[in-house]
């Protein structure tokens, strides 16, 4: 496939990155995913959003306006095949001479980007939405996690975690058994009707599609939404568990730590938010 790489666009297999870089050598820098079906881009705008509040937080100078970012996504979208694809964009702080923890001065950050395959929009009801089965554990990650860092290992390794017990993502709660967000999305929960997700802080990434998710909700009035402390109890006593991300959408838990959620089936509240969701009605 074709990648962009500081400027230049080339097949994958030409690109080169120092190992000197500090991304590969720290994990330092920022990333974003974002979706696109049949060539329009989803979210793009928060997306970009965010990746500038992580850049800023980390003060990593780039200067990217947001139509350059678009002119790089749209220009990855025609180079390469595939009507549905994932754009990935990554910006580290760049090759340093030496490894020394300190920012150091002049030094030109990296931007790579790429794009993948990705299943068509899951427009997907009841019978053929696939169900999630999922674990939880203690979040042992850092306590900056509203920053899309690069270094996911505790990502990973809770990931890793829930994979190779067979469950296809793991819930994380902190020291008081509220709810977090999953290791690659964030969580609703629904009781009597409401759908419920976890505050914004900093030990949470403000996903795109619970941004979105929310809006939607709120805009159309006929779910109730709460944005709300969650603990752990709540999750184990709810009516439905959802799992939202930008490449999964939202997806329903059936079990969680192998007790079924609700009566265990796939929930009318979210079949009525995933369609609200899928709609397209407004833009993002
Ligand atoms: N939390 C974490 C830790 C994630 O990795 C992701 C996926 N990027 C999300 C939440 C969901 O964010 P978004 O909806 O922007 O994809």
């Amino acid at each position: 496939s074709i990648v962009y790489l500081n400027g230049e666009y080339m097949p994958m297999s030409e690109a080169k990155i120092s190992p000197m870089d500090r991304g590969f050598l720290f994990g330092d820098g920022i990333y974003e995913v974002i979706p696109s079906y049949d060539g329009k881009l989803v979210g793009f705008a928060p997306h970009i959003e965010r990746m500038e509040q992580g850049l800023n937080a980390i003060d990593i100078e780039l200067g990217y306006s947001i139509e350059t970012w678009r002119d790089i996504s749209e220009t990855l979208m025609s180079k390469n095949d595939g009507a549905n694809l994932g754009i990935y964009l990554h910006v580290s702080r760049g090759p340093d001479t030496r490894r020394f923890h300190a920012y150091p001065e002049h030094v030109t950050p990296t931007v790579y980007a790429f794009s993948f395959e990705i299943a068509p929009e899951p427009k997907a009801n009841k019978a053929t939405v696939k169900q999630y089965v999922v674990s939880s554990t203690q979040d042992m990650r850092w306590q900056r996690c509203n920053i899309k860092s690069t270094a996911l290992l505790g990502n990973v390794m809770h990931f890793q975690q829930g994979y190779k017990a067979g469950n296809s993502e793991i819930i994380l709660f902190n020291a008081n058994n509220e709810i977090t967000e999953g290791s690659t999305s964030n969580v609703y929960i629904v009781k009597d009707g409401v759908a419920i997700t976890p505050l914004l802080d900093h030990q949470v990434l403000p996903g795109i599609t619970r941004l979105v998710l929310l809006d939607i909700l709120r805009k159309e009035g006929t779910i109730k939404v709460e944005e709300r402390v969650v603990t752990m109890d709540e999750a184990r006593n709810a009516d439905e568990v959802w799992l939202t991300s930008s490449s999964k959408e939202i997806v329903p838990v059936v079990e969680l730590d192998g007790e079924p959620v609700g009566d265990g089936q796939v929930g009318d509240v979210w079949e009525k938010a995933q369609a609200l969701y899928s709609a397209g009605k407004y833009d993002y």
